[in-house]
This record gives C-alpha cells, structure tokens and sequence, in this order.
C-alpha cells in the first residue's frame, strides 16, 4: 500500500480558515491524501438490502455498459462486488456475452441485473430469452424494462405481463425499470403500480432534489433502488489537485439509505479499486469539500435531470437525454455510447429541426446554455444519418 500524509479532520478546517479551498489545489502530488491508494483488500465490503426483493447487494456494484474486459469484473468479484448490471442494447448485444463468460464460473458470487426494451409481449419474452443465453444461466436475477420515462410505460400492461410470463417460467426473479428522464414521476408511479421489485434510477450530487425525494418514497414503499450515473459526468481536465471525486460522489449517493448500490462504469483495475474504496468511510467534510469543487468547476456542463425542460421545445427535442449525450461523449468521454444515444433520440426528433427555429425557447431550472450546448451537439453528432 502506498503511503501517503493524512490530513487530519482539524489540520483540514485550519487549511480551509486560512486560506480557502482553492489554495490547496495547486498542491499536486503532496498535501491531502488520496484514498484511492488504499488497499481494497483491506476494506470490508458493504451490504444493503434490496428492497423487498430481499437481495444482500454490495452497497458499490459493477456497471458492465462499456467494460470490454472481462478480468475487470472478476477482479471486482474477487473483491466482493456483488451486483453486476447490463443490458441486452449495450455494447449492440456484445455486452452481455462479456459479462456471461465472466458469469459462468462466478454465477454463485453475483446478482445479475439485465435489460430489455418495451416493445411487444412476444418481442420482450424473445429478448430475455437470447439475454439468458448470452449470459450462460437458467435464470436472470432482476431484469428491467430500459430508459423509461413516463407513467403510460411504467403502467404498461403488455410489460407486465411479459414479465409476469417471465417470473412463472422460472427465467427471472424480480422486475423493475430504468429511467434518466421523468424520473420523480415514473418513480413515483412505480409505488401506485405495486408491480415493481426495484427501480434503477439516475442519481449523483448534482440532482435535482425532487429525485432524491421521489426515491425516499418509492424505498420508503419496498421498491429497492440502485443508482446509475452517480459521477455526474466524470469530467476531467480542470484541477482539482490531487483530488478524485470518484469516492465521494459514490458516498453522496449511499447518504441516502434507500439507494442498495450503485453501479459506476469499470474499464480497469484501477478504477475498481477506487470506486470499491468508497466503502472504506461514510460520506465526510472533505468529501462535501471536493464535491463542492466539481460543481463550481463543471457547473456549466452539468444537467441537473430535473425534467423542467420537458416539453419546452417546439419541435419536440429532448433537450435532458441531448444533454446526457454530450455527458457521454464530454465527460465519459465514451463517443460509442453517446452516439448510440444520440441515434436512438434522433430518430424521432432530429437536431437539425434547430434550424427553422428563430430563437430558442428553452430555459433550463439551472441556466445552462441551452443554444449553445446543442450547437456542440449537432457539431458532434449533427452529421450523423440514422
Ligand atoms: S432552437 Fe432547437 S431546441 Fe431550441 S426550441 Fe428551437 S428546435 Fe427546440
Ligand atoms: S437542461 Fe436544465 S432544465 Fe433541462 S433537465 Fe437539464 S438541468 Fe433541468
């Protein structure tokens, strides 16, 4: 284990009284430790319980969306990771045969989380059939209806019944959604429904507070909940010392006890090690501190996913999911995955439609530049033919 000079709780407010937060910045390579050193041998892991599923899920889980490398999630199962969740679109299927290898001998170590789009009853019993085979097991754990955003397909008869299908064959346990758009409402709708074992739902720092609020109800109600997108973008590039916000944006989602777990995107070792790390404390002053950093420094790029400006457009964009793509391509900085997005959206609702617009309409809750932030857009992605 690397050595490294902690800073203690009193050393860090003297610091701070003296001169402010930003004077510790330039500090590179010295000054406040960095947790992401510790040994994560050496840090218990930490179990929630699932909702009403009844499920022990390590509190960090793995999300396999873009990992290609399947000695990255079994170097997480060796460590306790728990939870694994992918989707039968990831990766355009390819995903799930990565994590399946990986299952096949680990499959008495792991939940498996999977998804399937809405589409029709005999085309949902299809795809989680061909997920049960890519994944190389008899049964899915929770599989999940992907990207819902509203209370008409939260409430969608065919799903259920497709899923009511699924749970009497034997080939899933437990049922749920995911949403990045609508979340307070489909959430919410989710407790009237009383269909649903857990929602998916994305969550971080930077939320809009309704979200947080919505899934204390839908927990408060049984309905487990794991968080997804909880590193607000992961943007890199402005200074934040030696400071990671990795560890503690994943403790800001476990502040609230209704969140199970959480499942970051892992590509590499280190970046296991480092979001396992987050287990090692509960959410603390420095990690406020360095999240409060992140936000001053990226304010301007981050989509708070309150839903506000839903509807604002006049050609019908989806100004949130628009702005989810550049966090994919910016942040992430994974072009696959935001171009796949991207594709997805466009087919219904083109960026080239802000052409015949005189001035933009939208006006977002938290003042991003909208006009300007879908010129990038369409810059990135606006030569893209679906
Ligand atoms: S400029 Fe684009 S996003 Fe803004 S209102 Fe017009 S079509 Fe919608
Ligand atoms: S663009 Fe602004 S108003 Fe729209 S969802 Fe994001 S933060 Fe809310």
């Amino acid at each position: 284990m690397k050595t490294t000079r902690r800073m203690s709780r009193r050393d860090f407010f003297q610091t701070i009284m003296l001169g402010g937060l930003a004077s510790l910045l330039p500090f590179k390579g010295k000054g406040l430790a960095e947790t992401v050193t510790d040994d994560p041998k050496e840090i218990p892991v930490q179990f929630r319980t699932l909702g009403k599923t009844g499920l022990k899920v390590s509190s960090i889980g793995f999300g396999a969306m873009i990992t290609s490398d399947p000695t990255v999630i079994h170097h997480a199962i060796d460590l306790g990771i728990n939870y694994i969740d992918t989707a039968a679109s990831y990766m355009d299927g390819n995903n799930e045969i990565i994590v399946g290898n990986v299952l096949k001998t680990r499959r008495k170590e792991t939940f498996i989380a999977t998804k399937l789009k809405l589409r029709s009853e005999a085309e949902m019993m299809e795809s989680a059939e061909k997920s049960l085979k890519k994944l190389q097991t008899d049964v899915i754990d929770i599989i999940q209806l992907h990207g819902l955003n509203s209370k008409a397909k939260v409430l969608n008869e065919e799903a259920m019944n497709a899923f009511d299908k699924m749970r009497k064959k034997g080939m899933v346990r437990f049922v749920g959604f995911s949403t990045h758009d609508n979340q307070a409402e489909c959430l919410l709708t989710a407790i009237e429904a009383k269909f649903y074992d857990m929602v998916l739902v994305a969550f971080n720092f930077t939320s809009d507070p309704v979200i947080g609020e919505a899934i204390t109800k839908a927990g408060e109600a049984g309905i487990g909940i794991v968080a997804m997108k909880t590193q607000a973008g992961g943007y890199q590039g402005k200074d934040l010392g030696n400071w990671s916000p990795h560890q503690a944006a994943l403790r800001w989602v476990l502040k609230n006890p209704h969140v199970s777990t959480t499942i970051p995107s892992m590509t590499s070792f280190a970046q296991v090690d480092e979001n396992f790390g987050a287990m090692k404390s509960a959410y603390g002053f420095k990690d406020e501190k360095i999240l409060q950093c992140y936000v001053n420094l990226y304010n301007e790029e981050l989509c708070r996913m309150c839903g506000s400006c839903r509807n604002m457009c006049t050609f019908g964009l989806p100004i949130q999911d628009i702005n989810r793509c550049l966090m994919y391509a910016e942040g992430y900085r994974n072009f696959d995955l935001a171009l796949q997005t991207y594709k997805g959206i466009s087919k219904k609702s083109p960026l080239t439609a802000c052409t015949d617009c005189q001035a933009c309409q939208i006006k977002c809750k938290y003042h991003l530049n909208i006009p300007e932030r879908l010129n990038r857009a369409r810059q990135l992605f606006g030569s893209i033919t679906v």
